[in-house]
């Protein structure tokens, strides 16, 4: 069976936004709007799979709403809303957790990564999350979702849960008359060359959110100052840049700056290493602000501009919120029958 194709994907509202969210998953979501319908979420009951002030959370939901309208999101043509305010989500994670199976979760490396050796102490949705993710998906039967590179395992395992339950259901879907497939297999998308931007203090730990260190990450409201101050106090190494990619494989720092500039830029690390090839730190880091502070100085802006009205904010996250339960109701109408509930 052909699957319709839409665009699904999130962002959670914690803490601030950063340069990894905003290359590794917005900039995508904006390039999608020309050519496919897109929901975009602020996924706020992932967020409370570890503790948030309510207040905070408040306000970060509307912060990160704030942030998808100021790169760019029409929230008019596609649908932006907030994950808590369609329960269907819910509805069909309680599903999935009767479908995955333990052993896949398990094999989860950001659970893994978040719990550390405190794992015991985790709650219980922080384990659940993925299959949470994959009802967040397949509640509006989506075929493509642009993430960051860390995000892969999660999509992949949306893409299992699909599958089984297409197969332990398949006589109840073909009886209903749904074909040989009810759920489609989600794409994730990861390209270009800022799938994985690095903390600035560490080449080898993914920028972010939770992170303690500001200095490790730039965030989407971070002034020209601020940003100028961590990209100089960026770590690197001592050697030039090298002329070609093959010179950036065992320097994760200087890969990573080259990977942000590239895609800050719209260009290869190729075509960025062909002009800056052979220059010290200090003249790239030089360029790498300004570009940044180009580029990011106006979002920042419009974000700070849209929170001052949250009412705004909330009517647009209302809207967004009817028309995405509009198709998420009409999933869960079909899931119901095929696993054989009795509804009204
Ligand atoms: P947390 O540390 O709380 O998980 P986060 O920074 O990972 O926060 P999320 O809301 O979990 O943010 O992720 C939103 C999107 O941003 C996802 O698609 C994720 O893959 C992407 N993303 C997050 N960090 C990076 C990064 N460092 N590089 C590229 N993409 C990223
Ligand atoms: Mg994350």
């Amino acid at each position: 069976m052909a699957f319709k194709e839409r665009v699904f994907s999130g962002v959670q509202p914690t803490g601030n936004l950063h340069l990894g969210n905003y290359l590794g998953a917005i900039v995508k979501f904006v390039a999608l709007q020309e050519t496919y319908d897109c929901i975009y979420c602020v996924v706020d009951m992932h967020a409370i799979t570890v503790w948030q002030d309510p207040a905070e959370l408040k306000r970060s939901i509307r912060e990160v709403t704030a942030a998808f309208i100021a790169c760019g999101i029409d929230p008019k043509k596609h649908i932006v809303f907030n994950q808590s305010q369609v329960a269907e989500h819910a509805e069909l994670a309680w599903i999935f957790n009767c479908v995955a199976r333990l052993g896949w979760l398990n094999r989860m490396t950001q659970f893994k990564e978040k719990t550390g050796k405190d794992r015991e102490n985790a709650s219980v949705g922080l384990y659940a999350y993925p299959n949470l993710m994959a009802a967040d998906i397949l509640v509006y039967l989506a075929t493509h979702v642009p993430v960051g590179e860390d995000q892969k395992q999660h999509v992949e395992l949306a893409r299992d849960i699909a599958q089984k339950f297409n197969n332990d259901f398949a006589p109840s879907i073909a009886s209903l008359g749904l074909g040989a497939a009810f759920f489609p297999q989600p794409e994730p998308l990861i390209q270009g060359p800022a799938t994985r931007v690095m903390s600035l203090r560490d080449g080898t730990k993914k920028m972010s959110k939770s992170d303690p260190s500001d200095y490790s990450r730039i965030n989407l409201t971070d002034d020209a100052d601020a940003i100028a101050q961590k990209v100089r106090k960026a770590k690197t190494d001592p050697n030039p840049l090298p002329p070609d990619e093959t010179g950036l494989e065992t320097r994760p720092e200087a890969d990573n700056l080259v990977g942000i500039f590239a895609a800050l830029a719209s260009r290869t690390k190729a075509d960025v290493l062909g002009e800056f090839g052979g220059a010290q730190f200090s003249n790239f880091k030089s360029a790498l602000v300004d570009l940044s502070v180009d580029k990011l100085g106006p979002i920042g802006g419009e974000m700070k501009r849209l929170v001052q009205d949250p009412a705004y904010i909330d009517s647009v996250l209302a809207d967004g919120s009817a028309r995405a339960q509009a198709i998420a109701a009409e999933t869960m109408r079909y899931v119901k029958d095929i696993v054989g509930f009795v509804r009204r």
